[in-house]
This record gives C-alpha cells, sequence and structure tokens, in this order.
C-alpha cells in the first residue's frame, strides 16, 4: 500500500495572495468616524463627510474576514470609551 505525503500544515503565512481578512475597519482621517473597506480598494469615500480617503493613508484599526465580523468589530469600537479623535 502506498503511503501518501500530505503535508496539510506547511503553507507559508504571508505567501498566499488570497487575503484572509479582507475587510478592513478604517478611521476616516477628516471626520474620525468608522468605516468599513475592501484590502482590494485604493480609495474610499467617507460615508459621513463625503471625504475620499485613500486607503493607504487611513489608519486601519482592524481586519476580519467577513462583513459580518467587520460590523461587529465597528460596534465594539465605537463602545469603546477611551477611543479617541485626531
Ligand atoms: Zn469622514
Amino acid at each position: 500500500m502506498m503511503k501518501e505525503t500530505i503535508r496539510t500544515m506547511t503553507s507559508p503565512v504571508g505567501l498566499n495572495s488570497a487575503p484572509q481578512h479582507p475587510y478592513l475597519i478604517i478611521q476616516c482621517y477628516s471626520c474620525g468616524k468608522l468605516l468599513l473597506a475592501r484590502s482590494g480598494q485604493k480609495t474610499k469615500l467617507c460615508t459621513y463627510c463625503n471625504t475620499r480617503l485613500n486607503i493607504f493613508r487611513v489608519r486601519v484599526l482592524a481586519r476580519a474576514p467577513t462583513a459580518k465580523a467587520a460590523s461587529r468589530i465597528v460596534i465594539a469600537l465605537k463602545d469603546r470609551p477611551d477611543k479617541r479623535l485626531d
């Protein structure tokens, strides 16, 4: 009987091109509100103040694998009393 060697735990983290957490929780640098963005996006229009945000310039507060998880994180971050606006 042939014994197969299956490598399941050897895939290096970070070399795979598919992002595991494509949803970004970002903070608008104009009004300070929290927004969701996809990691493939270059810009994001703030729904609160209509500022076009450069994804590479905004502060990424968290990442999430799904939109549902992302919105949960947004709610949790909003509840934090120590959140400060820059
Ligand atoms: Zn804004």
